[in-house]
Formats: structure tokens, sequence, C-alpha cells
């Protein structure tokens, strides 16, 4: 079976598919209440026993907010105002266990949602939810779409959502096989970041597939063999046995400084879109955080945006894991291909083109300022930075600045400690905004190139798009002149560039990004260390020849020609 490859390496395990459909009870009478009763106290039995097991794991991974979910429902299972209104809808009004459940869980649901000012509460619908569908399978005899296999596991679903990825025991999740999926949703933004193989637009893949056959992912032929046969398996052997050698080599790189070989000193950052993606980073040595996806917070809750508070506990708890390394938050950058439905964005032919990230912002203050003042909060307890996403005009700009001096006032008036020194940065994604960087690198403290959505723009082409994916490539010759313009720019104003796309972690490119001046380069944490190697194996002496050649190529070829010749002469 074929896919694209939208996160690289290999996997050998039994398939799993998961179900994002949601299960549903048939309307019966029953003849037999007493039976109807004891299938649902057995069933509430089993769930009790799945979420007590959940809790357990999630107490040991220090996951408070996934806890007290399962505590939230845990409390409802056991809640006798609950069972004795099903037990009434089954003995009084004769109705199947299924649909009591589905009825009475809906009634809670659907007063949770009524409480429009509590938006803890409300979140909690959500909550509700989840647990009748847990019951509903339960009843049904349906493979829990929540339940994992015991061992390794390769997911196969039609989507999968980034909340739901990131339920998953990230021990047994070892590979994904979607049938829709886009390169640059989150969920592939998580796989690439936690080093799980992906592939996407594998269509007919649950018709295919069925629970525990064994599987071989191979995430650089784009291909999942079923039943793998001996060579198969012999040649993913050969795979796993180069990584961990690779691995162990790249280990003396976890915590070397990062210096290239005469002496330019950079930072190897890591991209995140939780605070619990920090543990993981910091073993692998990266420097700080580079870039934080706040969008994943949002997309978390359901009917509403994060509150400041939920915000701010998120915030700082990266903050503080990080000891005083840089965090860059990014202020949300939904639109394109993030929906957050619960915002209401009127669907729109060219999403990429149209309202998101600072444009929405900028129209809805409310929501930029819950942000703004959680992020400068946050600030009071590490090395907080912000930046804004798609500037594209000063215009813009100096109005995401104003709101952030009202709120600063604001802080400082109800004596809320933040930090008031707060550095400020931009992402340089638009054209526009890479063309006139002179002009805006005296508004900020730091560039931040986001070599994803600037080669999609200065190619005019959709990244999600696989027809057109030879214009998305990092080795156009246009996009690397961009950069160095950029680099250039930031220099002369004495600010710094950073790279926070894809680009940033190409091992062949590396070289030009620091013979260019890049400052710090903010990668995925399975590839910091190979990142660090790189930088310090590079002299931007020996480099600057190879980057003059790139720079006057005209294609792409001549770029990779010139990068190949240079890699063999090394070696
Ligand atoms: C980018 O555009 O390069 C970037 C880092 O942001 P995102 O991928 O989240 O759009
Ligand atoms: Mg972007």
């Amino acid at each position: 079976m074929r896919g694209r490859i939208a996160s690289q390496g290999m996997a050998l395990a039994e398939a799993y598919p998961v179900a994002e459909t949601l299960v549903e009870a048939a309307k019966e009478k029953t003849a037999d209440p007493a039976g109807e009763w004891a299938r649902f106290q057995a069933a509430r039995e089993r769930c009790a026993d799945q979420i007590t097991r959940l809790m357990e794991n999630a107490e040991k991974n220090e996951d408070d907010d996934i806890r007290d979910i399962l505590d939230f429902q845990y409390l409802i299972l056991e809640d006798t105002e609950f069972l004795d209104k099903i037990e009434h809808m089954i003995f009084k009004d004769s109705w199947n266990c299924a649909y009591a459940v589905q009825t009475v869980l809906d009634i809670y649901q659907k007063k949770l949602q009524a409480l429009t000012d509590n938006a803890y509460l409300r979140e909690r619908a959500a909550d509700v939810d989840d647990l009748g569908q847990r019951l509903l399978c339960e009843l049904l005899g349906v493979e829990n779409a929540i339940s994992e296999p015991g061992g390794p596991y390769i997911a196969v679903a039609a989507d999968l959502s980034p909340s739901r990825i990131t339920e998953m025991d990230d021990k047994k999740l070892v590979g994904i096989v979607l049938e829709k999926g886009a390169m640059t949703a989150h969920t592939v933004i998580i796989a690439r970041s936690r080093g799980i193989p992906c592939l996407i637009g594998a269509e007919g893949a649950l018709e295919r597939i069925s629970a525990g056959t064994p599987a071989l992912l191979d995430g650089f032929a784009g291909e999942l063999y079923l039943d793998p046969d001996a060579r198969q398996i012999e040649g993913y052997e050969a795979y796993a046995a180069e990584r961990r050698a690779e691995r162990a080599l790249l280990l003396e790189y976890r915590h070397r400084e990062t210096r290239t070989k005469d002496g330019f000193g950079m930072r190897v950052y890591a991209n995140i879109t939780s605070y619990k993606d920090v543990a993981g980073l910091l073993e692998q040595g990266a420097e700080g955080v580079g870039l934080f996806r706040t969008e994943l917070l949002y997309m978390e809750s359901k009917d509403a945006p994060p509150s400041e508070e939920t915000q701010l506990t998120a915030y700082r708890k990266a903050a503080e894991a990080l000891g005083g390394r840089p965090l860059v938050l990014r202020t949300l950058d939904v639109g394109g291909d993030k929906e957050l439905p619960y915002l209401g964005i009127p669907k729109e032919d060219n999403p990429f083109l149209g309202y998101r990230a600072i444009r929405y912002c900028l129209d809805h203050r409310e929501l930029f300022r819950t942000q703004l003042s959680a992020i400068l909060r946050a600030g009071a307890y590490g090395n907080v930075q912000l930046m804004f996403p798609m500037i594209a005009k000063p215009e813009e700009l100096a109005l995401a600045r104003a709101e952030l001096a009202l709120v600063m006032a604001d802080l400082s008036a109800r004596g809320v400690p933040y930090d008031r020194g707060i550095r400020i940065g931009m992402m340089v994604e638009t054209p526009a905004a890479a063309m006139d960087a002179g002009r805006f690198a005296d508004k900020v403290d730091f560039f931040s190139i986001g070599t994803n959505d600037l080669t999609q723009y200065l190619f005019a082409a959709d990244r999600t798009n696989a027809r057109i994916s030879h214009l998305n490539s990092c080795f156009q010759p246009a996009l690397l002149r961009a950069v160095n313009h950029l680099a250039e720019c930031a220099r002369a104003a004495g600010i710094e560039a950073d790279i926070c796309g894809q680009a940033g972690e190409v091992p062949e490119l590396v070289p030009l990004w620091v013979c260019m001046g890049i400052n710090n380069l903010s990668v995925s944490t399975p590839e910091i260390t190979r990142v660090r190697r790189s930088i310090c194996e590079a002299d931007r002496g020996l480099c600057r020849r190879l980057l003059g050649r790139v720079l006057e190529s005209d294609t792409e070829q001549a770029v990779r020609q010139a990068l190949s010749q240079a890699q063999e002469q090394k070696s």
C-alpha cells in the first residue's frame, strides 16, 4: 500500500485500525430489564478499570490534564444520581441500557454546554462525550477507539486529530498511516517531532487492514507492507541497526557546545506544540525552544479558546521546565489548514491566502489580549520571548505591538507580575516581509524565518498539495537567496535571524545557514543532535565559496549539484 511520506523512518509492528466514527445506541424497548441492568453494570466496571489504568499512566507521566479528565469521568461512573437515572430508564421506562446511557449523558453534556459563563465546566462537556463513547463501545462490543493494543503498533486511521495522537502512548505508537492527512497538519507535525514515521494519503487503508496484521511501514519509500516477508524484515533490521549505530555516534553531540570549526557560536532549539515536549528536547540537548506552536492548545479545547489561566499554566510549565533557556511563544496562527471550528471562521476559497494568524487576531482583540496577557505573565517564570506570525506589512506589527502595550499597562495597573523587557520577534514567512526586511528589522528584536510558508508564498504553491510539491522545495535558489537577504538585513540592524521552518533541519543545507550567519536553528526534537553535528563540522571560511556558488545558481538542480560536490570534496 502506498502513501505520501509525511515523516521519515521505519517501523515494524502490528497494524491497528483506529476508528474515528462515533458509536450510537439504537433506541429499543427491553423485555429483560434485569439483564440490561446487569449488562450495564458489567460495562461500567470494565470502563472503571480502563480509566484506573489510564490514570496510573497519567500519574507516571505527570500528565495532570489527562489525570483531571479521567478523574472527572471516574466520578460520574460512581455517581449515585447518574446510576439512579439509568436504573429508572431501564426498569421504569423499559429502555435498553445503551440508549439509557446515551440519553442520560446527553442531558449532562447539554447542561454543561449551557454554562456560558464558566469555560472550565463547558470544556468538561467533551469529557462527558468521551465517557459516553467508552461506555457505548463496551456495551455494543465495538473496539474502543481510545483503547490501545498491549504492544507496539502502527495506527491506521482515516485521519487523526492532534488531541487523539497526544492521548496515545508514545512508547507504543511506532507508526501512523492516514487515509487523508496533510503535510503540515498538526498531527503530522507532532509525528515528526516525536520521530514517528508517518504516511498520508494511503487511500483505502482501513478497508484492507484488520487489527493485529503484522505490518512494516517504510517511511523512506512511502510503502506499508502487510505480512512482510523475510527479505523486507531483513531490510528493516538493517535500518534499525544503522539507526542505533548513528544514535550512539550522535550521543556525544547532545551536550556539546554549538560552535563551528572556526568558532562561530550558534544555538539549536526545538519546535514544540506542548509543554510536555520539554523533557524530551532537554534530553536531546536542545538549548531552548525556538517555536512553541500554541495552536494545539487552542485545538485541545473543544468549544471555546483556552482561558488566560489555562494558557498561563501551559506556558509557565514550559518556561520553568526550560530553566532559563529561551522559550519563544508564537501567538495564535489559526487559519490556513489549521482550523478551530469554535471560532466560526467562514469557509474560504483560498484559506492559505485568507483570514489567518495575525490578521484574525487583530480583528479579535479580546482573544488576542487574553493570549498576550498569558504570555507576558509566563515571562515572570522564565526566559519567555514572543513572536507574531504571518506579518506582511509594518502596520500589522505596529498594531500588534500597540495591543501588547495595552496589555502591559493593564497588568502593571493591577500589579500582576510579568516580564516588562520581553524580547519581541516576528516570523518572516510572507514575500512582502522578506523583501522589505530592512524596514522591519529595526522594529523587532529578532526574525524567525518560517521557511514552510515562505516557500509556499514565494512560489504560489499550496504547501499541502502533493502535485506541486516540486515547487515547495527548500533547495530552490529563490528561497535560499531570500533567506540570505534576511540574514544580511538582520546583521545590518544588529538583530538575530533564526530559522524555525523545516528547512532548518535539512542536513545538506545546514552549512549554508551557518555561512549566511543564521544565529539559531529551531528543529524537531529527533534532529537536534544531527543538526548540531553539522554545525560543529562546518567552517564558515570553507563554506563561503559554496554559498557563493549556490547563490549564483539558476536552478534547484544546480544548487543540489553544488552541495553534493562540496560534500564529495569534504569526504
Ligand atoms: C513556517 O511557516 O515555516 C512555520 C514554522 O510555521 P508553520 O509551519 O506552523 O506554519
Ligand atoms: Mg508558518
